[in-house]
């Protein structure tokens, strides 16, 4: 084998003008403020994110076709999961 697959974000369907090209090399990972989320928007049955609130207690996003909102709490009891499926 010469060379490695590339590493893929198990995301269809969203758009991400922030990495317009594979990163070369790992970065350091400091602090990550702008963490996010991904989340599925089923009223329109598209993704999105959601990113923590100025408390940092829960996410909140909104559906980019319709604009509906969502938040997903943080905390203890949470979960660790990244993707979340609007109810
Ligand atoms: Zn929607």
């Amino acid at each position: 084998m010469s060379e490695r697959p590339r590493d893929r974000v198990d995301i269809e369907g969203v758009a991400d003008p922030a990495a317009p090209k594979p990163p070369s090399k790992p970065k350091p990972v400091a602090d990550q403020p702008r963490r996010f989320i991904s989340v599925h928007h089923t009223c329109c049955n598209t993704y999105g994110r959601m990113y923590p609130d100025a408390g940092r207690t829960r996410f909140v996003g909104r559906c980019p076709k319709c604009g509906a909102r969502v938040e997903a709490t943080i905390g203890p009891g949470g979960t660790d999961r990244r993707l979340f499926d609007t109810q």
